[in-house]
């Protein structure tokens, strides 16, 4: 039998009344909150999410703040929460609504798919939550506990799936009971998926639509939703790149993308395509050593390869601005502060900083530790990245010269202190 969508969503409405997670975007109708908190929340959890929202908040509280800003001091409070090009667009939107709209974002869903970065999905949201708009809405928390509760078997990625599934959002929402929220039915139906209805092993058992779900019913939750099989690693793209690793003191010198494209605004070893180009991004005057350490950086589309060399500038060399199209700024930043969050950086780039100075890897290699590490870049979303690292140095510390040749060794890598990691690079900084 068909479950009743009026039931359904009753169920689902009383449930979220009850069983609602306290967090801090639910406390508030401020559509510039919202869309913020839903910006960030694509691809990303909440538990990450809240204290990036928090102190967002309090660094940009309106449009009009966040319209004023520098896109560097952006894009340094959304660093570590990867998908830069939501901070960019964000920014971008900000500005518009100023300029547009006077600082007061348009009030339905059709007034807010104009504002540039926000989607059917994003306008759809606030237009409900902020505005109380009697719209359907799904994400892949609703399309999950619809298809379960429906026996959906198209691929709910599909035309035809997701077809299917927008009509039976549409049909609770035509469901729900006059004078209620149809923000706490949307909301609600997001938060059993968050909650009870998990992609694994879900808690049929507390689950309030349990009576009526067919995939309980035929014990399905494991085939249902259908959605296409994902891409293994091994058969994504890799994009390949030199990176120059250049210290002075505390500091390392860094490039910045131009706004447009993959990373854009963002800080990062100077890279080319090859070690040449690297060389020109920071003058001809810089010595490079025969060899460093290479990273890998999983991407959810792509592998990202660096090979990182220690380099040096010339004495009286002068930072004369980046030589290549990409780059539209070049200088010396705190290694810590960038790590900690001073400008904006790719998880790939502080998961490079966060490594001991290959400076001081120069001098000490370890032929018995042949080891690569893998591991989860800790500034970005768990699941967004993973990244492998494996160091292949000079058996002492010789003089670099611009030559390719040298012996390989793999080390493990090992988290390092800031403080110490300084210290290091310091003295190396001085054998080199
Ligand atoms: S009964 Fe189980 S499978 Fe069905 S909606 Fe509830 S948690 Fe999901």
């Amino acid at each position: 039998m068909t479950p009743d969508p009026a039931a359904i969503a009753a169920a689902v409405v009383a449930h979220y009344a009850r069983a609602r997670r306290d967090l801090p975007w639910r406390r508030t109708r401020d559509p510039y909150a919202i869309w913020v908190s839903e910006i960030m929340l694509q691809q990303t959890r909440v538990a990450t999410v809240i204290p990036y929202w928090e102190r967002w908040l309090g660094r940009f509280p309106t449009v009009r703040d966040l319209a004023a800003a520098p896109l560097d001091d952006v894009l340094a409070h959304w660093a570590g929460l990867g998908y830069y090009t939501r901070a960019r667009n964000l920014h971008r939107g900000a500005r518009e609504v100023v300029e547009r709209w006077g600082g007061a974002l348009p009030g339905t869903a059709g007034g807010l798919r104009e504002v540039p970065g926000i989607g059917a999905y994003t306008a759809g949201a606030i237009a409900l939550i902020a505005f109380g708009e009697r719209a359907p809405l799904v994400d892949g928390n609703v399309a999950r506990v619809l298809a379960r509760v429906f026996a959906v078997d198209d691929d709910v990625k599909s035309t035809a799936g997701g077809k299917r599934i927008w009509a039976l959002a549409a049909a609770l929402m035509d469901g729900l009971a006059p004078g209620a929220d149809p923000g706490d039915l949307n909301q609600g139906l997001m938060e059993l998926g968050a909650t009870v209805c998990a992609p694994r092993a879900p808690s049929c058992l507390a689950c309030p639509l349990a009576a009526a779900c067919a995939a309980r019913r035929d014990g399905r939750q494991d085939e249902l939703p259908v959605v296409p099989a994902r891409r293994g690693v091994d058969e994504l793209p890799v994009l390949s790149c030199v990176a120059l690793w250049i210290e002075r003191g505390d500091e390392v010198l860094l490039a910045r993308r131009r706004p447009e494209g993959l990373y854009g605004g963002l800080w990062e070893l100077p890279q080319g395509d090859d070690l040449a180009a690297a060389r020109r991004l920071v003058g001809s005057r810089v010595t490079v050593a025969a060899a460093g350490f290479s990273h890998e950086q999983v991407l959810t589309h792509r592998r990202i390869r660096v090979e990182v060399r220690p380099a040096r500038l010339a004495a009286k060399a002068r930072l004369v601005g980046p030589r290549d199209p990409r780059y539209d700024a070049l200088s010396w930043h705190p290694i810590a502060g960038v790590l900690g969050g001073d400008v904006g950086a790719s998880s790939l780039t502080r998961a490079l900083l966060d490594r001991k100075s290959p400076w001081s890897r120069t001098s000490t290699p370890s032929p018995s530790s042949k080891r690569g590490t893998r591991r989860s870049s800790p500034a970005s979303p768990p699941s967004a990245t993973t990244s492998t690292t494996t160091t292949s140095a000079r058996p002492r510390a010789a003089p670099p010269r611009a030559s390719t040749s040298s012996s390989t060794t793999t080390t493990r890598s090992r988290p390092r202190s800031t403080r110490s990691s300084r210290a290091r690079s310091r003295r190396s900084t001085a054998r080199w």
